[in-house]
């Protein structure tokens, strides 16, 4: 059965996501903005497990919530992890929602780089970082 394996892939990168998390929230969520930071920049992610690599974005994922994950893998030693992309925030909403309405391109407020939003549905979400800007 082919999705067993794939479960148990999924079972231990979201075991790997609670051991960071164990670590205490205040340095988690620091690293996780770090992260994020870098990834909105267009810069290189982290390796997941700190080994001091960069890794690559091999999967974005949009989640029912709205809210993006980034599935990652190091290219140093191929470790992959999982980081969670927060949902958008009113303003965020708003700015596309304005763009919108000007008729312009839209895209996603959240990189420094042009990430353009494309429709999914009815909803809009960033193909970059999986946050969806509209129901
Ligand atoms: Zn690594
Ligand atoms: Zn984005």
């Amino acid at each position: 059965m082919l999705s067993v394996p794939f479960g148990v892939l999924e079972v231990q990168m979201a075991t790997r996501m609670n051991d960071i998390e164990d670590e205490g929230r205040g340095r988690r969520q620091m690293q996780v903005g770090r992260v994020l930071g870098l990834f909105y920049a267009g810069g290189a992610v982290p390796c997941p497990v700190g080994c001091g690599g960069a890794s690559e974005v091999v999967r974005v994922g949009a989640l029912a919530t709205g809210a993006g994950e980034l599935w990652v893998e190091c290219g140093s030693c191929a470790q992959r992890g999982r980081f969670a992309v927060p949902v958008a925030t009113e303003p965020e909403r708003r700015a596309v929602e304005s763009a919108l309405r000007d008729g312009k391109d839209v895209s996603c407020p959240r990189h420094a780089y042009r990430a353009v939003l494309q429709r999914r549905g009815r909803g809009l979400v960033c193909p970059d970082c999986g946050v969806r800007y509209r129901e």
